[in-house]
């Protein structure tokens, strides 16, 4: 049997990697293994020159920039949007990028939430990211509602992961509408989107996924989910830059549904500078638009989408799984002696793009890794989430991290930081 925890085999690797040149394209830094792009992706040549290319547009062309021949960003929003949908298998009309994910949700369920006596209630799970249910909560008082008797939260059993059965078993005929996470931020477990699509769809129910930690690393077919809309941001494996404008996808069935929050910005194109005092939407993702679009934060989302021309986005899951599988098998062999344990599911078909490495020390093992130049990101109260992003991170990196950890553990390194944690972990 080949010794998987061994440097040449972990570059033997990295030399049959079809996506290894990849990693040319992104600021990576000497002496640092990038482990966090779940949470902000690195900065790549391709969004630099393109939020560069944005600045000499505004420098040479003023207002021209919105409607100039070779400038043209008034329809910036619909050229993104159609990068972004070919990465989910989505049509092109159908995605657009405007605000963040939060106000993304917002406008969601002010669309899409339409609560009768009978039907009003909004499915979550219990271990989303708190922000898409805080989202949920103002909207739910703000139409006059009770959240304790609207919010149907889904309990998960082992408080890491959620039964798919579970979720389908709580689609009751009060349920209106159910926003779940494609991959969940704490232990990477992958839903099945289709089949819990086509339950909703079964039920009446309006569905709605956040794929936050799934886009640019899990190759999603929205032709077979065919789910109502999708909300995401752009800043995680995605590396389209800090606070990158977000994601939106609205299922064409619905595009002459009336947006729950217009703006002009969503106005038809052809009138929008008319000024009519009624709002006519455009048919399509961009009818969800509201006011002026952030420019030069959409810039860089467009210039990371470059990184994805002509690459398999079923390569790109394939290679993140093999990461991913890589590193499980070597915190078993090397790292579990430690007392690591593993908080994602192993089974490929269940599994997103990072690991749950756990500890009952993880805040001072994370210290520990940080000072060895190893980037992770650290979820309260034990969890130490490492995300090799295939675009970038090699297998190389993968055995460096666990040939760190080890060293951290041998040594007990990691018993001098304090047993605490800063704002943004
Ligand atoms: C990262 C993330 C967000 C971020 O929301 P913003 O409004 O873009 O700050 C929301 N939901 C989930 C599930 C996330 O992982």
């Amino acid at each position: 049997m080949e010794q998987l925890f061994d440097l040449n085999y972990a570059r033997s690797l990295d030399r049959e990697d079809e996506l290894a040149p990849l990693r040319e394209r992104f600021y990576t830094r000497p002496g640092q293994i990038y482990m966090d792009g779940n949470s902000l992706g690195l900065c790549s040549k391709d969004a630099e020159q393109a939020v560069l290319r944005t600045l000499a547009d505004w420098k040479q062309h003023g207002i021209g920039i919105w409607t100039g021949a070779d400038t043209n960003y008034f329809l910036y929003h619909d050229h993104i949007g159609a990068k972004l949908a070919h990465l989910i298998g989505a049509q092109p009309e159908e995605v657009t990028v405007c605000a963040n994910t939060t106000l993304n949700i917002h406008q969601c369920c002010a669309t899409f939430w339409q609560p009768t006596k009978e039907r009003y209630k909004i499915l979550v799970d219990e271990l989303n990211f708190p922000t898409d249910r805080y989202a949920l909560l103002s909207q739910i008082r703000l139409k006059g509602y009770d959240p304790a008797d609207v919010l149907v939260t889904v309990p998960s059993r082992d408080g890491k992961t959620m039964e798919e059965d579970d979720i389908i078993a709580a689609m009751g005929e009060d349920v209106a509408m159910a926003l779940l996470p494609s991959v969940l931020y704490r232990s990477s477990q992958l839903l099945d989107l289709e089949r819990l699509s086509r339950e909703a769809k079964n039920r009446g129910i309006i569905i709605g996924f956040d794929l936050c930690h799934s886009i640019g690393n899990v190759d999603h077919d929205f032709a077979k989910i065919d789910c109502d809309f999708a909300v995401w941001c752009n800043y995680k494996y995605l590396s389209g830059g800090p606070g990158a404008t977000a994601g939106l996808y609205i299922n064409r069935k619905h595009f002459a549904k009336h947006p729950g929050l217009s703006g002009w910005w969503g106005n038809r194109k052809e009138t929008q500078f008319a000024l009519r005092p009624d709002f006519e939407h455009t048919h399509n993702a961009g009818g969800w638009q509201t006011g002026t679009g952030s420019i030069l934060s959409m810039a860089g989302v467009d210039g990371a989408l470059n990184v994805y021309e002509g690459v398999d986005m079923k390569k790109v899951r394939e290679k993140s799984l093999r990461l991913t599988r890589y590193l499980m098998e070597l915190v078993d062999s090397e790292l579990a002696k430690y007392g690591f344990t593993i908080g994602t599911p192993r089974d490929d078909a269940r599994r997103g793009g990072h690991i749950a490495l756990e500890h009952d020390d993880a805040i001072r093992i994370n210290e520990a890794l940080k000072a060895a130049g190893v980037v992770p990101d650290f979820r309260y109260p034990n969890v130490i989430r490492l995300a090799p992003v295939p675009l970038y991170i090699r297998f190389e990196d993968v055995y460096e991290l666990v040939r760190i950890l080890k060293d951290i553990m041998e040594t007990k390194s990691y018993l001098k930081y304090a047993n605490e944690t800063g704002p943004v972990a």
